[in-house]
């Protein structure tokens, strides 16, 4: 048995950030959620920091659907929604950070969440290489980045 003052030798293992609706979170702009069973096997082991950069950039849910197009984070009737994107995805990359994150498993094809396929901003269901906002700030700062259908 440990001494109450002995040091605690236990590693420590940074959560992985997660894409929350992943985690069973309703925070899809549809209002719906898509849980991954790894990732709510994960979350059960409490290891995993689940944020929807969305809905921490201001958004509601549900909210109308969004692609990016030139650059720009805009939504199906022409509203242009590019400063709550980024700075969704600065508030998750500080999240993260605080909690010591290095790695991400993120919701593929999103236009915030989506780490190397992205729809093509026409509404069409058409899918080009890209990344999402958050999926794209979170790689420059050298987080590993997966989408939930690499796991
Ligand atoms: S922004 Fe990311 S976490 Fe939020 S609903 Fe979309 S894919 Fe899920």
């Amino acid at each position: 048995m440990s001494r109450p003052d002995a040091p605690d030798f236990s590693p420590v293992i940074s959560p992985i950030l997660v894409s929350a609706c992943l985690a069973g979170v309703a925070c899809r702009y549809d209002g719906g959620a898509s849980p991954h069973p790894e990732v709510l096997r994960l979350l059960a082991a409490g290891r995993v920091l689940p944020v929807c950069p969305e809905v921490l950039g201001g958004l509601p849910v549900p909210r109308e659907p969004v692609e990016l197009r030139q650059g720009r984070a805009v939504g199906r009737s022409g509203l242009d929604v590019t400063e709550a994107f980024q700075a969704g995805a600065q508030r998750a990359l500080a999240r993260a950070r605080e909690h010591g994150c290095t790695s991400a498993i993120l919701k593929a094809r999103s236009p915030s969440c989506g780490p190397g396929q992205i729809y093509d901003g026409t509404f069409s269901r058409t899918l080009v290489p890209g990344n999402g906002v958050l999926a794209a700030l979170l790689k420059q700062s050298g987080f590993a980045v997966l989408s939930e259908e690499e796991l």
